[in-house]
């Protein structure tokens, strides 16, 4: 049940798949998987930008390997629920990848075509090693052969937003990851 003191938009929510707390004990054990497989490596973090941000920052916290943060902008959802095309990657990297060991880290794998494409990119720039880490899958939806090395959830085939998953750009800012009620999704 929404709280009281959380954001008002947590009324637009027809259900929560994934509470809080379940986000926060899975990030934990997420978080010790990749310590000790990291362990001694030097990592290089990239998020993809803007659903991965809230996920990325509570990751990265309970992270105990050093390690480097780059972001990247995608995007296949413009002002829908439905990915249109090709995903958009805008390639605006600062650290040079070659020969380092990149962690991918994202909200949703979903057709798997934005990391499919992100990891290719990757590693044709000449990582070392390049793996991916997700909240959420949708493995339902799946349209290219695609898996995340990590997972947090798999959910079923429904349209989720909060914990920095977005409708139009809103609800990023939901502490929980839940499905809206139909007419918060109507006029589309
Ligand atoms: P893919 O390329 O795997 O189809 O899509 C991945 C991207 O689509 C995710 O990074 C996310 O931005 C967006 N996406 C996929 N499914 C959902 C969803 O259920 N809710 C939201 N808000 N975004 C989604
Ligand atoms: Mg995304």
């Amino acid at each position: 049940m929404p709280s009281p003191k959380g954001p008002p938009e947590l009324k637009h929510l027809d259900h929560v798949l994934v509470t809080p707390s379940a986000i926060k004990r899975r990030i934990g054990t997420l978080a010790d998987q990749l310590n000790h497989d990291y362990a001694h490596k030097d990592m290089m973090v990239v998020a993809i930008v803007n659903g991965a941000l809230i996920f990325a920052a509570d990751l990265l916290r309970a992270l105990r390997t050093p390690l480097r943060l780059d972001c990247l902008r995608a995007s296949s959802y413009h002002s829908s629920t439905k990915a249109v095309g090709e995903p958009r990657i805008v390639d605006q990297m600062k650290l040079d990848v070659r020969g380092h060991n990149v962690l991918l880290v994202d909200d949703i794998l979903d057709t798997g075509k934005t990391l499919a494409a992100v990891a290719g990119m990757i590693h044709a720039k000449g990582a070392a090693t390049v793996r991916t880490c997700v909240l959420l899958d949708k493995k339902a939806r799946r349209a290219v052969p695609f898996e995340a090395d990590y997972v947090g959830f798999e959910i079923p085939n429904e349209f989720v937003v909060g914990y920095g998953l977005d409708f139009n750009e809103r609800y990023r800012n939901l502490p929980c990851i839940g499905v809206l009620k139909p007419k918060y999704y109507a006029g589309l």
